[in-house]
C-alpha cells in the first residue's frame, strides 16, 4: 500500500520529534522535508499549499529499536489516514477510509484488512516495555 497506517506504540514516549528537538532544530528538519516535497504530498502527490511534516519510524521488534526512517511532507488527508486512531476519535474515519481507497486504488474490504494488520502490529509492539531510540537520521542536520 502506497498510503498506510502508522500506529506508534503506546510505550514510545518520545515518539514525537517535537518533544526531543528544540523548536529551531525541528524547524530545520521540517523545512528540509517541505523543500524536498516541492509543494506536493510525498505520498499521494496531491498539490497542497499547506503540507504537514510527518515522522516515519521503523520498528525492530527483535532488538526493541525504534528508528527514525525519515521526515516527509504530506497533505492533511494522508496525515489523517496515517494517524487513523486519532482521526477515528475525532470522527473522521469515513473521510480517511475514502482517501485510503482512492490513493491505494483498493476496496473497502482491503482497507479493513490493512487496518486489522496495523492494529495487530500495534498490539504486538505494545508488548515491548521499552524501545531504544535510533535518531541517526538527524545526523545530517548537525
Ligand atoms: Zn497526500
Amino acid at each position: 500500500m502506497k498510503l498506510n497506517f502508522e500506529l506508534v506504540p503506546d510505550s514510545c514516549w518520545y515518539s514525537n520529534l517535537r518533544s526531543i528537538l528544540t523548536p529551531a532544530q525541528w524547524d530545520v528538519v521540517r523545512k528540509e522535508a517541505y523543500a524536498r516535497a516541492g509543494g506536493k504530498c510525498a505520498i499521494c502527490g496531491g498539490v497542497s499549499p499547506r503540507l504537514e511534516a510527518h515522522e516515519q519510524w521503523e520498528y525492530d521488534e527483535k532488538n526493541a529499536v525504534q528508528k527514525l526512517k525519515t521526515v516527509i511532507a504530506v497533505c492533511k488527508n494522508c496525515h489523517e489516514v496515517i494517524h487513523i486512531g486519532r482521526t477515528t476519535l475525532m470522527g473522521g474515519e469515513e473521510r480517511a477510509s475514502a482517501h485510503f481507497m482512492k490513493v491505494n486504488g483498493c476496496s473497502y474490504s482491503e482497507y479493513r484488512k490493512a487496518l486489522g494488520e496495523a492494529n495487530e502490529a500495534h498490539r504486538r509492539r505494545n508488548l515491548i516495555p521499552e524501545w531504544k531510540l535510533d535518531l541517526s537520521y538527524l545526523k545530517k542536520f548537525c
